[in-house]
């Protein structure tokens, strides 16, 4: 990606941004540029420089600044994206949200919160459920990824099936446009149809639209039991038929996880939980809910479990014993991405029946291109997680592997899925996205970006630009 259309940053930019910000908010050194040239993905752009604002009013000065000047705007949260969203293509200035990390207002009789874009949403999740109340968005990242970046990624995760994702909770945003202009959408109120619905807009737009710098989102009550349960397989197949047999039901579990023969291993390797290593498939269930419905939903969930043939079931009894069965699954990408330099992760998603024939074209797809792929899935939504191990520096090994991406896409495509259920687009994903999009479609989003952007500052270089 070449950087010849955006203006190199001057002194004179950075005596701006210092004046906006203080100089100890305005980051040069060469150690911080290359710390933030990173994501979760696999590519490195640095930035000239990091500022961290600390209210809406110094991003719109920032903002101001740079659309007088063409300087290139990226916005960060955490940095954990998995499609290289918040680097710096372009280079110019990472705007990190960070220290923007106030929880604001926590109302319990209206069920809802509004908070900064720094906050971590495990933090902001702990803090609600003090009160009683329940934000369910819950990416496998919630410990560090901000609020900021989960509306800017309309991040899922395990609670999927059950909750939705982080747009199903989004009640109002105040966002800062490249201009400099601050605007206000949503509102406080459950019900809101006024005027086009800008808040979805900005939710999911991977920080190319607008930079933001306030959420308010509805909050549940917070379910009174859990129960948790494990089944251990001898086949995808069991597993997989297990999933189809509790959705057929109607029965809608909390969390619906399947883990593969690969991550099985990596897990015992890493961490010693004692999971059988002659296992294919590992399914973690989790039931929420009134006391009562949930004791009686965990029994019949375990029934189909060993109707399915699973060799080993267990429920938790106690809360402790649930965080315990856990510890496998959010221990799963870390014991993966051990095993070799480079762990690249997909997410390609498909209609939930379809779900054991997607995990079996994976393993066909990996064995016939040569590559190692260990399987994650959000079961109950259909949502892979591919987890393709290799070796970025191994030209000929990537080749594969994108050969690989490649049929995977195109299967997903096939059967009515998508390219992508939570991690987005970004760098990742940008070369196939005409595959799922009318030149039409792309066509309106770019007018869309234009219209938001018309200089192009924000987040330059990312999907729509990629997209063929
Ligand atoms: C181990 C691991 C597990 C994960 N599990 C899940 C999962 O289960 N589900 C899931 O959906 N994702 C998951 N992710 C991906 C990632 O954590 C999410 O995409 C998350 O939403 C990113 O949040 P962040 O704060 O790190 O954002 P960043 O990575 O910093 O930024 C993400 C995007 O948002 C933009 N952005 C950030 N803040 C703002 C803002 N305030 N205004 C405008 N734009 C902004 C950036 O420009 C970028 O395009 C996982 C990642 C890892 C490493």
């Amino acid at each position: 990606m070449t950087r010849k259309d955006m203006p190199m940053l001057t002194a004179k930019n950075l005596q701006e941004f210092e004046a906006i910000l203080g100089k100890d908010r305005v980051r040069t050194s060469k150690e911080e540029l290359l710390s933030y040239a990173y994501d979760a993905y696999v590519e490195e752009y640095q930035p000239e420089a990091i500022l961290f604002p600390k209210t809406a009013d110094e991003v719109s000065q920032i903002m101001k600044v740079a659309s007088a000047q063409r300087i290139s705007i990226t916005p960060r949260g955490a940095g954990s994206g998995l499609a290289g969203g918040s680097l710096a293509k372009k280079g110019g200035v990472v705007i990190c949200l960070t220290m923007m990390n106030r929880i604001l207002e926590v109302n319990k009789p209206n069920r809802y919160a509004v908070v900064e874009p720094g906050v971590v949403v495990s933090e902001f999740q702990k803090e609600v459920e003090k009160v009683g109340l329940f934000y369910p968005p819950d990416p496998g990242s919630a410990t560090v990824a901000t609020m900021g970046g989960t509306v800017q990624m309309n991040a899922g995760g395990m609670r999927g099936i059950k909750y939705g994702v982080t747009r199903d909770y989004l009640l109002g945003l105040e966002a800062v446009l490249p201009s400099g202009e601050i605007i206000q959408t949503g509102s406080q109120t459950a019900k809101d149809v006024t005027g086009y619905d800008l808040t979805r807009l900005l939710c999911g737009s991977e920080g190319t639209l607008a930079v933001v710098t306030r959420i308010t989102v509805k909050l549940l009550p917070k379910p009174k039991a859990r129960r948790t349960l494990q089944a251990i397989y001898n086949t995808i197949d069991q597993a997989g038929n297990t999933v189809a047999r509790i959705v057929e039901e109607g029965i809608i579990p909390a969390t619906l996880e399947l883990m593969d023969k690969m991550i099985i291993k990596a897990l015992e390797d890493y961490a010693h939980l004692g999971l059988p290593q002659d296992a294919e498939a590992v399914l973690l269930i989790e039931v929420d809910g009134d006391p009562e419905a949930v004791e009686k939903q965990a029994a019949i969930i375990a029934e189909f479990c060993r109707g399915q043939g699973a060799r080993d079931v267990r429920v938790s009894q106690t809360e402790k014993e649930s965080e315990q069965l856990w510890v496998a699954r959010r221990g799963a990408f870390g014991a993966v991405a051990r095993m070799r330099p480079t762990c690249v992760v997909e997410d390609a998603t498909v209609p939930v029946s379809y779900l054991t024939r997607a995990i079996k074209e994976v393993i066909t797809i990996a064995q016939r291109n040569q590559v190692q792929i260990a399987v994650l899935a959000h079961a109950g939504d259909g949502n892979l997680h591919p987890l393709v191990l290799c070796d970025l520096r191994d030209k000929e090994e990537m080749k594969r592997v994108d050969k690989a991406m490649d049929e995977l896409v195109d299967y997903a495509l096939s059967v009515g899925g998508v390219l992508s259920g939570e991690h987005g687009i970004g760098l990742a994903k940008a070369k196939y996205l005409s595959r799922q999009l009318t030149p039409q479609t792309l066509n309106l989003m770019r007018n869309l970006k234009n219209t938001f952007d018309p200089q192009g500052i924000l987040n330059p270089g990312s999907f729509l630009e990629r997209a063929s």
